[in-house]
This record gives structure tokens, sequence and C-alpha cells, in this order.
């Protein structure tokens, strides 16, 4: 494995690659990697024939009184996971070199990015794009992986990617989750034993939600409402968002017809953890 942090010689062996006609995979993250970004790693070891992990905790994500200078990093174990992992090469740039003075350029999607997470963290999704767009050129792979624990960032990703034609496909992988379902994340780190027990209610009103709609409560209120519910009467947690929408636009849907997304963002001591689940809708007769 070979370790890069300069732009251009990224590029540089981007283009080796492809005039030898091997395909890259590409999995961005922000490090402290755990089983989830390692689940996107192995996906992409599989169906490529190189593979790049990049790892920048990219500072025009988080907004101001955000967690960027004490997001977890841990380069060397990283680095260790990366390299048994088969990765081919680590890209870690510097913030100094991705956004030297003079840096003038925002990427942004509109509508995908007005609700839920953009709602509440402002500005959050123009530095996710802008990012991604720019590792998306340095790195030039035919496949990038995403998770969807990041549902609206990979919708939003993927939309950018389509409407500004850029020759990569966009994948997304289901979430890796803790035995107990907690989504894993590197902001686990965060919560005390406590913290830890009260963010189950995460994967608990997921669950419930998925249960209601299945068994043919459809009303996007009914179902907001009871997650909602549980949030509030969890000790400790506050809650962000829970809301309903539909799974490709993120719009507010009144009533599930066929599926929809129930996507939760809560905050529970330090940490700001998002899940989601896929509603699907049944029959209210026929499950009783
Ligand atoms: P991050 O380092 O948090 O920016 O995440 C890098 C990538 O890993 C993103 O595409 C995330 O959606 C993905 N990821 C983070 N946590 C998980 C998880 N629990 N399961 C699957 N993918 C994940």
């Amino acid at each position: 494995m070979e370790t890069v942090k300069d732009i251009k010689e990224m590029q540089k062996h981007s283009s080796c690659l492809r005039k030898k006609g091997n395909r890259i995979g590409f999995v961005p993250t922000m490090g402290f990697l755990h089983r989830g970004h390692m689940s996107l790693v192995e996906k992409a070891r599989e169906e490529n024939d190189a593979l790049v992990v990049s790892i920048f905790v990219n500072p025009t994500q988080f907004g101001p009184g955000e967690d960027y200078e004490a997001y977890p990093r841990d380069m060397e174990k990283d680095s260790a996971l990366c390299r048994q992992a088969g990765t081919d090469i680590l890209f870690s740039p510097f913030p100094s070199a991705m956004y030297p003075s003079g840096f003038r350029t925002i990427v942004s999607v509109s509508g995908l990015t007005e609700g839920l997470c953009g709602a509440s963290r402002p500005g959050h999704f123009d530095g996710v794009c802008t990012v991604v767009a720019k590792l998306l050129n340095i790195v030039w792979p035919h496949r990038a992986y995403f998770g969807l624990k990041d549902y609206q960032q990979f919708q939003v990703v993927r939309r950018m990617a389509r409407d500004l034609d850029m020759d990569t496909e966009i994948v997304g992988l289901p979430t890796v989750r803790e035995p107990d379902g907690l989504a894993m994340s590197s902001r686990n780190i965060y919560l005390t034993a406590g913290e830890r027990k009260a963010a189950l209610v995460l994967f608990q009103a997921l669950e419930c939600a998925r249960k209601m709609a299945a068994g043919g409560i459809l009303e996007a209120g009914t179902i907001e409402e009871k997650a909602r519910e549980m949030i509030l009467s969890t000790n400790g947690a506050s809650l962000d968002y829970a809301s309903v929408v539909d799974a490709e636009e993120l719009t507010p849907v009144k009533t599930i017809r066929d599926r929809a997304l129930l996507a939760l963002a809560v905050s529970i001591g330090k940490a700001r953890l998002i899940d989601n689940a896929i509603l699907e809708a049944g029959n209210r007769e026929s499950n009783g």
C-alpha cells in the first residue's frame, strides 16, 4: 500500500492505473475507521482492479461550533486497517492543499439539501459536495462507494455526479450495525456507557416504524409522532428531527404509498447521531 498526500501525485497514479486498463474503486472517508467503513472498502476491493481509500477530515462540512477540532483521528490504526484490506493507495491530503488561499468554488445541490440535515446544518452539504467533487476529480475512480447510513449524503452526491456528468458510478451500501442495532459511527466514541444505552433508541424507533408501516399504518404523521415520543422519553436524548420523506427526492410525504424513508437525527451527550430506515407499506387487513 502506498500512502499519498500530494494531489498531483495522486492524479498521476490514477492516470497510470487507467492507462493500464485498471478499474479504480474509491472509498472517501473522514477516518477513524470502523466496520461500516470497512464494508465499503471490502466491496470496492471485490469489484475493482485498484482500490483507493481517502482519509480527509473536511473542514468545510463542519459548521461553527461543530466538532471539527474534536473529530476523532487515528491515522496509524486506519492505515493498518486499509493495508490489511488490500488498499493500493491511501490518499490523505492536507487541508491547506485541498483549500489553498484563493479557493473560491462551491458545489451546491439544491432541493435535496433543503430538509433533514441540510436544514439543521446550513452549508454542510455544500462542504460535502465540494470536497467529494474535488476527490472525484483527483482520484478519477470508475466507482465510488458511500454508506446509506448517511442517506441524504448518498442521494445528494449521486445527483451531483449525475447532474455534472461525472464519469463515476456512485454506489450505496447498507448500514453496518453493532450487534444490538446501533449504527456504527466514528462519533459513537463520544458516548459514555449510559449514553451508549440511550443511543439504542434510534434503532428501536426505526424498528417500530418499520413494523407500523408493514402493519398498514401509513400516515407519516402517526409514525413520526411515535418516533418522537420514543426519543423524547429517553433520558439525555434530544431530538433534531424524525421525518418521513420520499426515498428519492427527500420531500415530506403525508401517506406512505409504496415505500418511504424515516430519517432520524438525535443528540445524545456530545454526539449528534443520524440513522434511517426504508419503510415498506403493508396492508392493514392482511397484517391483522
Ligand atoms: P465518514 O468517515 O463518517 O465520512 O464516512 C465515510 C463513509 O462511510 C460514508 O459514505 C458513510 O456513509 C460510510 N459509513 C459510515 N458509517 C457507516 C455504517 N455504519 N455503515 C455503512 N457505511 C457507513
